[in-house]
């Protein structure tokens, strides 16, 4: 894949059927500069940066903004995030005034690598991805955050930017919060803090347990543990995913994860058509999985994320 092509698969698959075609005009004004000038990170992340602007001066596109919709937070949604349910008070009604519930499709766009984070996101039914991304265009999933947590994990170690990509993997909603007043309850709020805290550790005690995981364990197995660790985030056995994106998440080929999928449909475990995958016997799910869903219950169930329907383990 040539440079040139690198980026415009890049960009298609980020921007609308309009920015693309706008960015591939650019893509062939860059053309006239030489070939490293245009991978050089600094300046492809100028480039996008400046391209961004553009486009959300013209309302086409807006990066860490609002999506499909948004409508105003209440009471008791807050009570569909681990975190944000343990607020009361005055930190409460400074959510409900300041924050929104926004819908979240597919590919909705957190923050990119490199790029300034302007807003928390506290999921309350979908499921973010946090992804690192190759210079050949190569991805894979080294994080996910669900209703236990937030996106805003680079702030809480305080950092502005970070070097991966934070993306909606699977659709719902999430309360998004602009950074002013995260960083205002976080710091006059100790028990917030505290939450969040608790939050971090746990998901960099899984991170350490996925590295395990994508070395150790076989396909099949990642597969179902991802499957069960997403129905208990967005609550129900329907989870609208393609087997490209299953691949990208658990660092295997699509092909693999293909075949591993088709031993657990032969194992009436799931289902899958049309871009989703529909859980019929998590018990089986439950079997097949590798140790590391376990893991990951225990460290997240701390913090309150998961439901007393979810199952036995
Ligand atoms: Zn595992």
């Amino acid at each position: 894949m040539s440079p040139l092509e690198w980026i415009r698969c890049r960009i298609k698959r980020t921007v609308s059927k309009g920015c693309y075609e706008r960015y591939s005009q650019s893509c062939d004004a860059l053309r006239q500069r030489t070939v490293h000038s245009i991978c050089a990170k600094g300046l492809w992340r100028v480039s996008e940066s400046a391209f961004a602007a553009s486009c959300v001066k013209k309302k086409r596109y807006a990066p860490g903004k609002r999506g499909g919709g948004a409508s105003k937070v209440t009471a008791a949604v807050l009570q569909e995030n681990a975190i944000l349910r343990h607020t009361d008070g005055s930190q409460a009604a400074l959510i409900i005034e300041h924050g929104e519930l926004v819908d979240m499709p597919t590919r909705y766009r957190i923050y990119g690598a490199d790029e300034t984070i302007y807003d928390a996101f506290f999921p309350t039914d979908c499921v973010l991805s946090v992804v690192s991304e190759m210079a050949d265009g190569e991805a894979i999933e080294v994080g996910t955050v669900g209703r236990e947590g937030t996106s805003a994990i680079p702030l809480l170690m305080g950092g502005t930017t970070t070097a991966n990509d934070c993306y909606c993997q699977v659709p719902g909603r999430a309360i998004r919060l602009p950074i002013a007043h995260f960083h205002h309850l976080r710091t006059t709020d100790t028990a917030f803090r505290v939450l969040l805290d608790h939050f971090l550790q746990a998901y960099v005690s899984f991170l350490g347990q996925l590295t395990a995981c994508n070395r150790l364990h076989n396909t099949e197995e990642r597969c179902a543990r991802w499957l069960l660790l997403t129905q208990d985030r967005v609550g129900t056995n329907r989870i609208p995913l393609t087997h490209e994106y299953l691949a990208m998440m658990i660092g295997s080929r699509r092909s693999g994860v293909s075949l591993a999928l088709g031993a657990l449909r032969q194992a009436g475990y799931i289902d899958y058509m049309q871009g989703a995958i529909t859980i019929t016997d998590r018990a089986g799910l439950l079997r097949t999985s590798c140790q590391c869903y376990v893991v990951a219950r225990k460290l997240f169930s701390k913090l309150g994320s998961h439901r007393e329907a979810d199952g036995e383990l």
